[in-house]
């Protein structure tokens, strides 16, 4: 399908947001100057300029120009709670006037604790913390090909997992998703990673067939993350722990979105499957820079002292922060005491953004769909990638469709409904973006408002 063209419409939103928003505008104007297209992360710097945000508070932002922004990135998908919860702002402020909370180069009863709450909610036996989801999974894959002794490190087409080297080959989809993301990378760690379908067990047999015994790992996100917001399918997944330990291959789970977001927990317990490894952020720091590497305590003993520090493991001047340790420790806590109100309300809402966004759309006639939407292994998905399929036929749950522009228009979702909706006071990321508990029912009605009047601005630009 030929891909529709927004040029005039694109720039008519931009004039209509820089007007809306002349304070934010002004700081673009400003920040570029300094920093890379005005910020340091690309999902942030949006263009024609990012909204400004000044303060954040439950499901909603403030930003520069004095709007109220209802937002679904929520923390690029770390705040399942909303922005600010009580609990922790309520524990880091009285650890800061108490004299305890920036950097002090000691250890603490704190990292114990975090380190407990998640062993005992995720079948892990030994835990590292690090700062960010990138330093968790190449540590994994670290870990991974020492204990092996192999190099080969498989993933999906699709699946992200952080921007170090062997992270960054198969993401976009650039005629399949084979391609590198990045100049600069060695040849030597491009050639180590090989790359399978998510959600596709026939290719996934393929390659343990093939290569099976020179894989040190396959990485993978029971609930896959850019690479559509879906979960893997029960089947693919079985097969997955089956096959790797049928080739000796160690099966790394990358929960740096899935950990706590779904239950009080690591996801892969929904599938009642157990990897040798998991990498878990976002969620787990209450909204402060934590990262873990969970798993056998064989494989993570490498890095101990006891056994010579095989693999160095060193997670960072800020790995374990105080602060950060703390509000873990305190929202880990916090999500387990409340798991039975919160999770349930969070599936609820979940229910009630695709109803509502769904039929927003059905009612201005555009055929839209959520990605995975006929999969059904994760019932209340709280992470919502909205596409808009040429054909009604697609399955859409395979990276290979859902971030394919010539089988759903990916501009629409990814770019003009954002623009579009920032005029609206909605901030979405990958079309929708991710609902948390402290999204309210009159909140999913003003998204559903929202859309249906960003939508008569798009549509006259549909049948091009
Ligand atoms: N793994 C997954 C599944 C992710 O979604 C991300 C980030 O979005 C990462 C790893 C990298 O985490 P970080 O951004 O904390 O480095």
């Amino acid at each position: 399908m030929k891909s529709r063209d927004y040029t005039s419409l694109m720039a008519e939103l931009a004039e209509a947001y820089t007007r809306h928003s002349p304070k934010s505008a002004a700081l673009q104007e400003k920040a570029i100057k300094t920093l890379i297209d005005g910020g340091s992360n690309a999902l942030r710097t949006i263009r024609p300029f990012p909204p400004r945000i000044v303060k954040a508070k439950g499901a909603w932002v403030t930003d520069e120009d004095g709007h109220r922004i209802l937002d679904f990135w929520q923390g690029h998908y770390a705040n399942v709670l909303g922005h600010n919860p009580e609990v922790v702002v309520q524990a880091l402020a009285h650890s800061f006037s108490d004299g305890f909370g920036l950097q002090n180069g000691f250890t603490d009863r704190l990292q114990v604790e975090a380190a407990e709450i998640l062993c005992r909610r995720t079948g892990a036996e030994r835990i590292r913390f690090t700062t960010s989801g990138t330093l968790a999974t190449m540590y994994a894959m670290m870990l991974s090909r020492a204990f092996t002794k192999r190099d080969l490190v498989l993933k999906v087409g699709g699946g992200w997992h952080g921007g170090h080297q062997w992270g960054l080959k198969g993401v976009g989809f650039h005629d399949g998703f084979e391609g590198l993301e990045s100049e600069g990378l060695s040849t030597k760690m491009a050639e180590e990673v090989l790359i399978t379908g998510y959600n596709n067990t026939e290719l996934l047999r393929d390659h343990f067939r093939l290569y099976g015994d020179k894989l040190a790992c396959f990485i993978l996100e029971p609930v896959i993350g850019a690479g559509g917001m879906m979960p893997a399918t029960r089947e693919y997944v079985q097969n997955a722990r089956e096959l790797t330990e049928k080739h000796g291959v160690l099966l790394i789970f990358d929960e740096v979105i899935s950990a706590f977001r779904f239950r009080a927990g690591n996801a892969g317990f929904l599938y009642a499957v157990q990897p040798d490894l998991m990498t878990m952020a976002k969620t787990i720091g209450g909204g402060m820079p934590v990262a873990a590497v969970g798993g056998r305590a064989d494989i993570m003993n490498q890095a101990s002292l006891d056994h010579g520090v095989k693999v160095t493991f060193q997670s960072g001047t800020y790995g374990a922060h105080p602060a950060s340790m703390l509000a873990a420790r305190t929202f880990l806590d916090h999500l387990v005491e409340n798991e039975a109100e919160i999770y349930p309300e969070m599936a609820r809402i979940a229910v009630k953004t695709r109803e509502t966004v769904l039929s927003a759309f059905a009612e201005e006639d555009v055929y839209a769909r959520f990605a995975g939407d006929r999969n059904g292994a994760l019932p209340g998905n709280s992470l919502h990638m909205l596409l808009f399929p040429y054909e009604k036929e697609l399955e859409l749950n395979k990276p290979e469709e859902v971030r394919n522009p010539s089988l759903c228009d990916l501009t629409l979702s990814e770019k003009v409904l954002q623009l579009a909706l920032l005029l609206e006071n909605v901030y979405i990321v990958h079309g929708i973006g991710c609902t948390t508990a402290a999204h309210t029912d009159e909140d999913i009605e003003l998204l559903g408002d929202a859309c249906r009047r960003a939508l008569r601005r798009i549509k006259p630009y549909l049948s091009s």
